[in-house]
Order: C-alpha cells, then structure tokens, then sequence
C-alpha cells in the first residue's frame, strides 16, 4: 500500500487555508460562513484523492465529464458523496447522468432541458449557464434567453435553483466582479418573473482565482479545483 500521509496533510494544509479565505470572504461581506457551499471539483485528480478530500470532511465533488463521472461514482459509490455535473453535457448522455447527480450546473440550452425533462425520474436541482459576458467561446443562455427561457417555463422534472456562471480569464478584479454582479441582478430579475419551479435563488460562481470576489458578489456555491488539489 502506498503511504500517502504526505498527501493527505497536504490536502488537509491546502483545505484549511481554503476554508480561511472563504470565511474571510464572508466576513467582509457580512454574510455567514455556512451560506457558501464549497463544491471541490476534482475533475483533474482520481478517485483515491477524492476519498481523501472525503475523509477531511468534504462531500460535494464537481466533476465535467459524463463518462469520467460514471466511473468515479461507481468507484466510490460506497460513500456519501454529492456529485454536482459541471461540464458541459451532451443529450445523449443525461439518462447515463442523471441518476448520479444531486444538481446539474450547466444547464445552457433548452434542448438539454428538453432532454433531462424525458429522463428524469425525479425532480432536478439545475443552475441555468449564463454567458454573462457573451464571450463567443463560452457556453450558456445569454441574459435575454435566460429571461425568455424562464418566462415560457414548461418542464415538471427541472428546478432552477439559481444561475451558474464563469468569470473571464483576466487579472482585472473589476471586469470579474462585474460579471458576478451582472449575473447577481440577472438572477433578481428572473425571481421577479416568480415562476414556481424557477425560485432561483442561489448563485454557482466563483473558482480558484476568483471565489472571494464571487462571495462578496453573493455566490451560494463556489466550484474549487486547483486551490484543493493540485
Ligand atoms: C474546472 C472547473 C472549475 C474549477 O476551476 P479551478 O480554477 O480549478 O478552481 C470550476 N467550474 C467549472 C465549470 C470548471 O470546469
């Protein structure tokens, strides 16, 4: 057996210091540590590494790949994990998903959720995708399609809990909080069309370089994969 003690501190070291940041972050903006949930994304790391992050006390897990996903889960399916999808998902692969996902992030265009309301056996927490900044490479609704997505809601099976975006890969902390702002008033202006299965409340942003100005943005769940594993 591998002596992986070494490992293990480090994660401990590595989460501690995360958990710090995190209630840092709260504390400026005045919010409580327990209304940010920590999601470690260990889409770059393999099973054994997540029952590490596990045994530290961690039990979301982010992972974007449906067929990487399959495999893990099984692995670890002795263990109470919740496994949030965060990557882009192809229709044909949401009846493989599905079953294993507490909430989909990546809910970015309405033919997928065509697809999941088909599949699904129960109800779906989903974050809609927004492009918020409209980049051409990125994935997701515009602000306006997201509107229009939520006003004409039709679907039983999918509930949308709140928007997930990804900030722009810049060094320019304004342009970032912009776009956490931007998906903020967007998220008010949705809950104001109060359609029961869209309360969209909660906000999926923030990542490595960015989760603190996403918490003082208002971000309900913070998708982290360098900052914990390496
Ligand atoms: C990889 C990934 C993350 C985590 O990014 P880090 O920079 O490693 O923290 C978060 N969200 C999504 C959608 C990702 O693909």
């Amino acid at each position: 057996m591998k002596d992986n003690r070494w490992e293990v501190m480090n994660e401990q070291t590595k989460l501690t210091e995360v958990k710090q940041r995190i209630e840092a972050a709260c504390k400026r903006a005045d919010r409580s540590t327990d209304s940010v949930e920590l999601i470690a994304v260990t889409k770059h790391v393999d099973a054994a590494k997540i029952l590490d992050l596990h045994q530290l006390g961690l039990s979301q897990f982010g992972e974007n790949r449906a067929d990487v996903l399959v495999k893990k889960a099984a692995e670890l399916k002795d263990h109470s994990i919740d496994w949030h999808y965060i990557g882009s998902l192809q229709t044909r692969k949401v009846r493989q998903v599905l079953p294993l996902i507490s909430c989909l992030h990546s809910l970015d265009r309405e033919s997928l959720a065509v697809e999941i309301e088909k599949r699904a056996e129960t109800e779906i927490p989903c974050f809609l995708q927004v492009n918020i900044t409209g980049e051409a490479s990125k994935h997701g609704f515009s602000p306006e399609e997201a509107l229009a997505f939520v006003n004409r809601f039709d679907f039983q099976k999918i509930k949308v809990i709140g928007l997930m975006t990804m900030a722009p890969l810049t060094e320019d902390d304004a342009i970032i909080r912009q776009a956490f702002t931007d998906l903020a008033a967007l998220g008010q202006a949705i809950q104001k069309l109060a359609v029961r299965q869209a309360p969209c409340l909660k906000l999926s942003m923030g990542m490595t370089n960015d989760f603190e100005i996403a918490i003082e943005e208002g971000a309900t769940h913070i998708r982290i994969g360098r900052a914990l594993v390496e």
